[in-house]
């Protein structure tokens, strides 16, 4: 797992809108980042698809994930996403492009 979350670190933390210059995370305590809570899952979504179009990835990561996740009302709708403050929604393709670079090294 420690490999994904550098691979993440380096190649999504380094570019997102809620990062410093040095790549460190800048939510608050009363934040929280999907990508950090849901790895393993998002993880096992890419493992599992193994497509050659991302929308069968966001698709797949929008059905498993977002049902867990909190973010949704009680009609699925997401305000975080919406607002694209949602850093997996944000930068699904590059999730789904770290998860396999890290994959294909193994
Ligand atoms: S919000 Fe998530 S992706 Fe963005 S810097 Fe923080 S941990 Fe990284
Ligand atoms: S898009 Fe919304 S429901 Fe889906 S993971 Fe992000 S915050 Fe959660």
């Amino acid at each position: 797992m420690e490999k994904y979350y550098n691979e993440i670190r380096e190649s999504v933390c380094s570019i997102c809108a809620d990062s410093n210059e040095d790549g460190d995370c800048e939510l608050t305590n009363k934040e929280t980042c999907a990508i950090k809570i849901y790895l393993p899952q998002i993880i096992d979504v890419v493992q599992k698809v193994d497509s050659e179009y991302f929308e069968d990835y966001y698709k797949k990561l929008k059905d498993t994930v977002c049902k867990e996740c909190n973010g949704r009302d009680e009609n699925g709708h997401c305000s975080l996403r919406d607002d694209a403050n949602c850093s997996l929604d944000r930068y699904f393709n590059i999730i789904v492009e770290s998860v396999k670079k890290v994959d294909n090294a193994k």
